[in-house]
């Protein structure tokens, strides 16, 4: 069985005891064993990352494009190991773990030319015979703390920016998914990073996670998770000044109007609600559609989600996988539960019963819903999605903004009218045109408003606004 240690300085080192990595789709099986840290082995991190800071500040661009585009080239290569591995810790279908794996690698190497493409600002001074460089400097020592829902996606689009542009890390990865952040940080120690520069614990949320984000040597924190967990952290960090972004849940509409095609308008709602057993922060959970099309879209949408195939991630023909773990199935049956309460009609979401004993729950369509009931207003996080009944495009726009996260927003239609309106009115961060709120690219901005983001974004070229830090440097050459 594999043991995943805790990284430090240049050294593996094991903890107080340690916490085993359990299959979602077959709770016998222990996929790893995790060491668990305490507050004095993060200071221990965090201080190896302080000492390992200056130098790494200092080298070379090309020395960093050479350590994450090998890590990069090694991900995708051994994409097919680490997707199993991803399956059996989180419980993703295959395909879908597979293909993370390789989103993984992709970032890895996107960073890897960011690392070479840094550019700077020289200019002249309005003052006569100076000039002004604006230069980019690394933020110094950034802890990472990262959700169990992309077990290595998320860990990989956090640390390679934070190296790429020359800073020391500690990432704390979800406690419910170890061995892929355990193999991604042996990966690029292993293509070269020098001792201290990547470091790693694993352990509980409040102890170790909360002494990452309060430690005096962390210079800036970037987390992914709930908005519960991300308002504490920000509440750690602001006032010791520590730069902080957050990207935290969602509750992103899909909206589907009269002239939809309805083919398009299934597909994406199949796969932005359901796929990924609905565990994703952009997943479609509310299915916002205008009355004309609405008995048609439900019947047609309500019929592909009971031949939804729910079973054991490794098994080929599974299109759903278990949720992650018997805390977040009790919170999914327990919110269709209110939705029944409060008139809403449940398909679906109902415990299976699978070969080997796993989290299996069918997924589910609420339907007869409206924008006040708790479906809609929180935050589930499982294979459910709801359905509210508008009158036309305006209550459509209306519904889709009323809610209090920001992150995803999407249209199907084939107007270009109601396209482009949609698109400069979702109060999102991120808007889909006739595709599923889920489902992103690794070279543009990600990222939300209100209670879905803070700080800000992640990913492509952008994500240089968090890692770096501003530096105007007036020259009088005398
Ligand atoms: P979570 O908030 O419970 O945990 C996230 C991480 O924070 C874990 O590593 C956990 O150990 C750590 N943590 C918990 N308490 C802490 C504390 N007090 N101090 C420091 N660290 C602490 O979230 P989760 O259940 O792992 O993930 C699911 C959530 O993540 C959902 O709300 C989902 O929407 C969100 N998510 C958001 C995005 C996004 O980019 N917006 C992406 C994926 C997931």
């Amino acid at each position: 069985m594999d043991q995943y240690l805790h990284r430090v300085g240049g050294e593996w080192v094991g903890g107080s005891g340690s916490v085993p990595d359990v299959n979602p789709s077959d709770t016998r099986e222990v996929v790893g064993e995790a060491a668990q840290a305490d507050a004095a082995l993060v200071a221990a991190a965090t201080r190896a990352a302080r000492a390992a800071a200056d130098e790494w500040a200092h080298s070379g661009p090309q020395q960093r494009f050479e350590v994450l585009d090998a890590a990069g080239a090694q991900v995708l290569a051994r994409r097919a190991e680490l997707g199993r591995l991803l399956a059996s810790e989180e419980g993703k279908p295959i395909a879908e773990a597979t293909a993370e794996v390789a989103r993984a690698g992709q970032i890895l190497k996107y960073f890897a030319g960011e690392a070479l493409r840094q550019t700077g600002d020289l200019l002249p001074s309005v003052r006569p015979g100076l000039s002004v460089e604006v230069t980019r400097e690394p933020v110094g020592v950034v802890g990472l703390v990262t959700p169990w829902n992309f077990p290595i996606a998320i860990p990989a689009w956090k640390v390679a920016p934070a190296l790429a542009f020359g800073n020391t890390v500690v990432l704390k990865p979800s406690e419910l998914v170890p061995g892929c952040a355990t193999e991604l940080v042996r990966i690029l120690v292993d293509a070269g990073l020098p001792d201290g520069v990547l470091n790693l614990v694993h352990g509980s949320g409040a102890e170790v996670g909360g002494a990452l984000v309060s430690s005096p040597d962390v210079d800036a924190v970037s987390f992914t998770g709930s908005v519960a967990t991300g308002r504490s952290i920000a509440a750690a960090c602001v006032p010791d000044g520590r730069k902080v972004q957050l990207e935290m849940g969602g509750k992103n509409p899909l909206v589907v109007l009269d002239d939809a095609d309805l083919d398009v308008a299934v597909s994406a709602a199949v796969n932005g609600a359901y796929f990924s057993t609905g565990q994703r922060c952009t997943a479609s959970s509310r299915l916002v559609v205008t009355e004309g099309v609405h008995d048609a879209f439900v019947e047609r949408l309500a019929e592909r989600v009971r031949g939804l195939r729910v079973g054991h991630a490794l098994a080929p023909d599974t299109v759903v996988g278990p949720v992650v773990d018997d805390r977040q199935l009790r919170k999914d049956l327990d919110y269709l539960a209110i939705a029944a309460q409060e008139g809403g009609e449940v398909v679906g979401g109902e415990r299976v019963e699978r070969d080997t004993p796993g989290w299996f729950l069918s997924p589910a369509l609420v339907t007869g819903t409206t924008g006040d009931m708790r479906i809609n207003r929180e935050e589930v996080f499982g294979p459910v999605a709801s359905v509210v009944r508008v009158a036309d495009y305006d209550a459509a726009l209306a519904e889709a903004n009323a809610t209090e996260f920001g992150l995803s927003a999407g249209v199907v239609t084939t107007s270009l009218r109601y396209a482009k309106h949609f698109a400069r009115h979702a109060r999102a961060g991120m808007v889909m045109v006739n595709a599923p709120t889920a489902g992103v690219d690794p070279h543009v901005p990600f990222g939300g408003s209100r209670a879905s983001s803070y700080g800000p974004r992640e990913q492509g070229a952008y994500a240089r606004e968090f890692y770096t830090t501003v530096k105007t440097t007036y020259v009088d050459p005398g």
